[in-house]
C-alpha cells in the first residue's frame, strides 16, 4: 500500500474516531454489532446536519422568489418507479466472490497483483465436504501459510458449524496458477475469484398493507426527485408560479448499495437535497425572445435573463451551487467533472459533478444535470395525466410567426433529431405534433436538476475542518490538539460560555445571564468545569467558533469601563477581544447565520 493510501486511511480513522468521541456520528445499532451502511448522528452531528439543511433550504427556497418547497412521502405508488425507469434500470453491475458469495460493485474493484492458487475443494474430519474448485489470489508479499489460513477461515465462516474447527479443514490438491499483474478478477477483501458482472437493482423493496403479496410491493424511494415530478402539477396549479421556477425538497433516500464504504460517504440510508428547476424549452424562448443566449466563458450569470435557454440555466445553477459551497467553507476543495457525451444518459444534455477533496480521494458531492423534459414526459405518458403548462406569452408570440418561420423551427428540430448519436430520434409526426402544441402555448417544462447529498456534505465539511496542531504545555510536554475549523454557519455549537471560576457566584450568575441572552438566538454551550484552557480545547474539538469568558472585569472589579464586558475568543485566529455584553448579539448573529 502506498504512503498516500496509508495516510488517507489514518486520517479517516482519526475523523471517524473524533466523530464518535464527540458525538457527531455513531455506527447504527452498534450494541448489536452494527448494521451495514447505515449511520446515526449524535447530538453534535444532528445540529451540524440541521444547520446544513437550513442553509440549503434558505438559500435555495426562502431567499428566492422562484423556488418553492415540498415535503413528500418516502413511500409512493410503485408506478412512479416504473415510469421513471428505476425498476428496470436503477442497477449497479456487481460481481460475487466464488468463495464467500460476498458482492462487490464491478467498477469498485481495483487492480491487484499476485499468484493464483487453485484447489479442487476442501473437506474436514466432520465429514463435511466442499466439492467445487476454488481459485484465490495470493497477494504479492503474502506467505502461502497465511493464504491457506485465510482461505480456511473464509470457508469455515461460510459453511457454518458443519465444517468443524477451522484449523482442521483440509484444502485439496493445491496447485500454483498464473502470476497476474493487473487483475480485477478477485475480490478485494477475500481474494476469491469473482464471477461474471450482473446487474443488481439498488432499490429497497417493502410491502404496503398487511397481505404482503407481490401485488403490495413498493420501494423506499432511492431519490427525492421523483416526488417533485409526480407533484409538479399540484404545486404549479396551487402556487400560480410561472416557468421558470423550481421545486426543492430535502429528505431521506435509500439505496441498497452493493459496497457501502468510506464512512458515511456511500450509505444505504442517506438524505438528499434536490432542486428541480423547470424551464421553457429553447424553442419557446426563441419564439418569445427572438433568440436563445449562448453560453460563452465569462458570461454574466448573476441575474437570470428571459433569453436564457437550458445551457445558460445549467451554467447558472453550477455557479449558484459553487457559491453555496463557498458559503459553508468548501470553496477551495471543489473540482468539477463535466460528463462527456459518452458518459451522458441519452436524455441528458449536460451533467456536471461537483467533486470534493476527501481524505480517500476526490469524489462526487453533487450532480447538476440538464435533463430536458425526460422526467415529466415519462410521467405524462405512464400516468396519461397531462404535465403540460400553458404559456400565454408564448401563444401570443407564436401567433405572430409566419408559416415559413414555423416550418423553419420544425426543420431545425428535425435536423437536430437526425443528428442524435444516442437514443431514438423523435419521428417527424411526433415533432410536428409537439410544435403544434408549442405554437398554441403548451409544453412540458424542461428541467435543470442540482442534486446534493446531505450526509456527504456533512462528511465533507468535517473532513475539511479537521486539523491537528502540536502544543507544548508549561512543563514542555508535547500534545497533539485537534481543532475542527467548521465554518460558523454550520458549526453545531456557535458559542461556548465560560465563567472564569465556578466557585465565584457573581461570575457564574453573570455567565448564566450571557448564556440565557444568546441561547434564544443560537446554539450555545455553558461550561464551568476544568481550567479555561481545557474548556477552550473541548470546544475547539467540537468545532465551536467562538468562546466567551466572564471574568472579574465583567463584574466591575477593574473599574467601570470594563464592567459588563466579556472576552470574546475567536477559535481560528485565537484573537481575543473585549466586547460589551449588550453588543454580543449584534456582533455574533451575522457571523453565524
Ligand atoms: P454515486 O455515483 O456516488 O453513486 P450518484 O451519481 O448515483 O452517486 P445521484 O443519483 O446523482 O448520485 O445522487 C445525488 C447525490 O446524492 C450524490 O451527489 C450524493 O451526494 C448523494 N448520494 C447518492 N448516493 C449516495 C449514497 N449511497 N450515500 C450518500 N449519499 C449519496
Amino acid at each position: 500500500m502506498s504512503t498516500d493510501a496509508k495516510n488517507a486511511i489514518a486520517q479517516m480513522e482519526k475523523i471517524v474516531s473524533l466523530c464518535k468521541r464527540r458525538g457527531f456520528i455513531f455506527q447504527s445499532s452498534e450494541i448489536y454489532g452494527g448494521c451495514g451502511g447505515v449511520w446515526d448522528y449524535g447530538p453534535l452531528g444532528a445540529e451540524l446536519k440541521r444547520n446544513l439543511r437550513n442553509v440549503w433550504w434558505n438559500t435555495m427556497t426562502r431567499e428566492r422568489e422562484d423556488v418553492l418547497g415540498l415535503d413528500a412521502s418516502i413511500l409512493m405508488n410503485p408506478a412512479i418507479w416504473k415510469a421513471s425507469g428505476h425498476v428496470d434500470t436503477f442497477a449497479d453491475l456487481m460481481r460475487e466472490c466464488s468463495l464467500t458469495n460476498k458482492r462487490v460493485r464491478a467498477d469498485h474493484v481495483e487492480q491487484q497483483e499476485g499468484v493464483v492458487m487453485n484447489y479442487s475443494g476442501a473437506q474436514s474430519p466432520t465429514g463435511w465436504k466442499l466439492s467445487r474448485p476454488i481459485a484465490v489470489l495470493m497477494k504479492k508479499g503474502e506467505h502461502i501459510e497465511s493464504l491457506r489460513k485465510r482461505v480456511r477461515t473464509l470457508i469455515a465462516s461460510n459453511a457454518g458449524e458443519a465444517a468443524g474447527k477451522v484449523e482442521e479443514i483440509e484444502l485439496l490438491d493445491e496447485a500454483k496458477g498464473d502470476t497476474l499483474e493487473k487483475t480485477i478478477d478477485f475480490h478485494p477483501e477475500t481474494g476469491g475469484a469473482l464471477g461474471e458482472a450482473r446487474p443488481f437493482n439498488l432499490m429497497l423493496k417493502t410491502y404496503l398493507g398487511p397481505t404482503a403479496t407481490e401485488a403490495d410491493v413498493t420501494y423506499l424511494r432511492p431519490e427525492t426527485a421523483q416526488a417533485i415530478f409526480a407533484q409538479f402539477k399540484n404545486v404549479y396549479d396551487s402556487s400560480r408560479m410561472k416557468v421558470p421556477f423550481g421545486i426543492g425538497q430535502i429528505g431521506k433516500a435509500f439505496r441498497n448499495e452493493v459496497t457501502p464504504k468510506n464512512f458515511t460517504f456511500r450509505s444505504r440510508e442517506f438524505e438528499q437535497m434536490e432542486l428541480e428547476f423547470f424551464i421553457k424549452p429553447d424553442e419557446a424562448v426563441e419564439i418569445i425572445s427572438g433568440e436563445v443566449m449562448a453560453w460563452s466563458e465569462g458570461a454574466d450569470l448573476s441575474e437570470p435573463k428571459p433569453n436564457w435557454g437550458w445551457q445558460m440555466w445549467h451554467r447558472y445553477w453550477v455557479d449558484q451551487r459553487t457559491k453555496f459551497y463557498e458559503g459553508i467553507g468548501l470553496g477551495d476543495v471543489l473540482e468539477y467533472y463535466w460528463q462527456t457525451p459518452e458518459d451522458l444518459a441519452h436524455y441528458a444534455r449536460a451533467c456536471v459533478d461537483i467533486l470534493c477533496e476527501f481524505p480517500f480521494g476526490t469524489e462526487e458531492l453533487e450532480g447538476i444535470a440538464a435533463r430536458g423534459d425526460f422526467d415529466l414526459a415519462a410521467h405524462q405518458s405512464a400516468s396519461t395525466k397531462s404535465q403540460e403548462i400553458f404559456d400565454e406569452e408564448l401563444k401570443n408570440a407564436a401567433a405572430k410567426l409566419s408559416d415559413e418561420q414555423k416550418e423553419a423551427f420544425i426543420q431545425k428540430r428535425l435536423a437536430a433529431e437526425a443528428a442524435k448519436t444516442k437514443g431514438q430520434p423523435m419521428p417527424e409526426a411526433a415533432v410536428r405534433a409537439w410544435f403544434e402544441r408549442l405554437f398554441k402555448g403548451n409544453y412540458v417544462p424542461h428541467v435543470i436538476e442540482p442534486s446534493a447529498g446531505l450526509d456527504r456534505m456533512a462528511l465533507a465539511v468535517i473532513a475539511k475542518a479537521f486539523s491537528e496542531t502540536e502544543k507544548v504545555d508549561d512543563k514542555g510536554k508535547k500534545e497533539i490538539i485537534t481543532v475542527l475549523r467548521l465554518h460558523p454557519r454550520v458549526a453545531p455549537i456557535k458559542v461556548g460560555v465560560f465563567p472564569l471560576l465556578k466557585n465565584k457566584p457573581e461570575l457564574v450568575a453573570k455567565a448564566r445571564e450571557v448564556y440565557a441572552l444568546l441561547k434564544k438566538h443560537m446554539n450555545c454551550f455553558y461550561d464551568e468545569t476544568a481550567s479555561i484552557g481545557r474548556r477552550y480545547a473541548r470546544q475547539d474539538e467540537a468545532g465551536t467558533p467562538f468562546g466567551i469568558t466572564i471574568d472579574f472585569e465583567t463584574c466591575g472589579e477593574k473599574g467601570p469601563e470594563l464592567q459588563d464586558t466579556v472576552t470574546l475568543r475567536h477559535r481560528d485566529s485565537n484573537e481575543q477581544e473585549r466586547v460589551k455584553i449588550s453588543d454580543l448579539l449584534g456582533k455574533l448573529l451575522p457571523l453565524v447565520s
